[in-house]
């Protein structure tokens, strides 16, 4: 089978390797969709960051937004059988520890923790060994392209929707409209809400619309006084951050009505704001949101479903699993929405 290696610099390499077999707990995934993610990007892809090897890239097969159909089961597995079509939740934690237990993986700090696609072999290729327990259904009425975007992307903007407390009565504010912040405006407006997006480029905010933002406004100078003036002079009562910019965060509190919420979700970076003005006088609640647990991404799942969502229709370019370099350069170039690996008859 072939797998792809980020060794850094941009360099995609594309190697051959044994078709693995599942041990005890483990099934055998055939891939049909692979996402790529803007932490690949952040901290594989350009160089591996990161200094503590729990945490970083170890040069295994890349992708940690795996969907495909199970093709062989170890045993000791109960709840999948051959056939069955999986989401892969990216982080097999120890199972033992206080975040494990809640279903938070990505939370769980033991040595025992692997990503896939980080220190474990991960979706870009031909066939994934999985743990059993980070597996979920996926429905019927959802495509692969679906449940790689699920994997991550969604299941991380879902967690910020949860945080927030997102209902019908918000309006709720999202910058930064990458595939995170995309996901953030499907979910936000089929909850009801009234959706602002803002971002740089111009082709994102165009996603944007198309995912359900009734209101889109290009980032920098005079941003604030433009959401102002769109909710009447109040602000939003929810703000998203999905960029990770200083200027994004500050824009969600500067945005932010009295007694409103502000999720924080995009990665890296710093801030710096005056917090009298900004956060205690204006009476917010700030949350900071990584990932999400398997539970609510077993939720995320349900509703998507039942509500007849498709994330996929965030997906603006698709590549086979040997075109893995152009789909690289392709999101690198910060104009795409979602960007998938895709195997045929998927
Ligand atoms: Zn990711
Ligand atoms: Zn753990």
């Amino acid at each position: 089978m072939q797998g792809v290696i980020l060794p850094g610099k941009e360099r995609v390499e594309i190697k051959e390797f044994d078709r693995p077999d599942p041990d005890p707990g483990q099934v055998l995934v055939q891939m049909k969709a692979s996402g790529l993610c803007g932490s690949d990007l952040r901290a594989i892809y350009h160089e591996h960051r990161g200094s503590d090897p729990n945490e970083r890239y170890q040069n295994v097969i890349a992708g940690h937004e795996p969907s495909g159909r199970v093709v062989a089961v170890g045993s000791g597995v109960s709840g999948f059988a051959e056939g069955d079509r999986v989401v892969v939740y990216h982080i097999a934690g120890c199972g033992h520890c206080e975040e494990c237990r809640k279903g938070f993986m990505i939370g769980c700090h033991s040595l025992g923790r692997s990503a896939y696609g980080w220190q474990r072999d991960g979706g870009h290729a031909d066939y994934l060994l999985a743990e059993a327990r980070t597996l979920l259904h996926l429905p019927d009425e959802l495509t692969y392209a679906d449940g790689a975007l699920v994997a991550c992307g969604f299941g991380t903007a879902y967690q910020g929707i949860l945080r927030a407390g997102v209902s019908g009565r918000d309006r709720v504010l999202v910058v930064g409209l990458g595939p995170v912040g995309l996901g953030v405006v499907m979910l936000a407006a089929s909850s009801g809400a009234e959706v602002v997006g803002v971002d740089l480029v111009p082709e994102r905010l165009e996603l944007a619309k198309n995912a359900g933002a009734a209101h889109v406004v290009r980032g920098g100078e005079g941003a604030a006084e433009q959401v102002m003036e769109l909710t009447g002079g109040h602000g939003t009562e929810v703000g998203m951050d999905c960029s990770g910019s200083a200027a994004g965060r500050k824009l969600c509190l500067e945005a932010a009505r009295t007694w409103g919420r502000v999720v924080y979700l995009g990665e890296g970076g710093s801030v710096t704001f005056e917090p009298s003005p900004l956060l205690l006088h204006k009476q917010l609640t700030l949350h900071g949101s990584w990932v999400c647990g398997i539970n609510e991404m077993g939720d995320l799942l349900e509703h998507l479903a039942r509500k007849g969502l498709h994330p996929d229709a965030t997906v603006t370019h698709t590549f086979s699993l040997s075109d893995t370099k152009e789909a690289y350069e392709t999101f690198d170039g910060g104009r795409t929405g979602k960007v998938v690996i895709l195997w045929e008859d998927t």
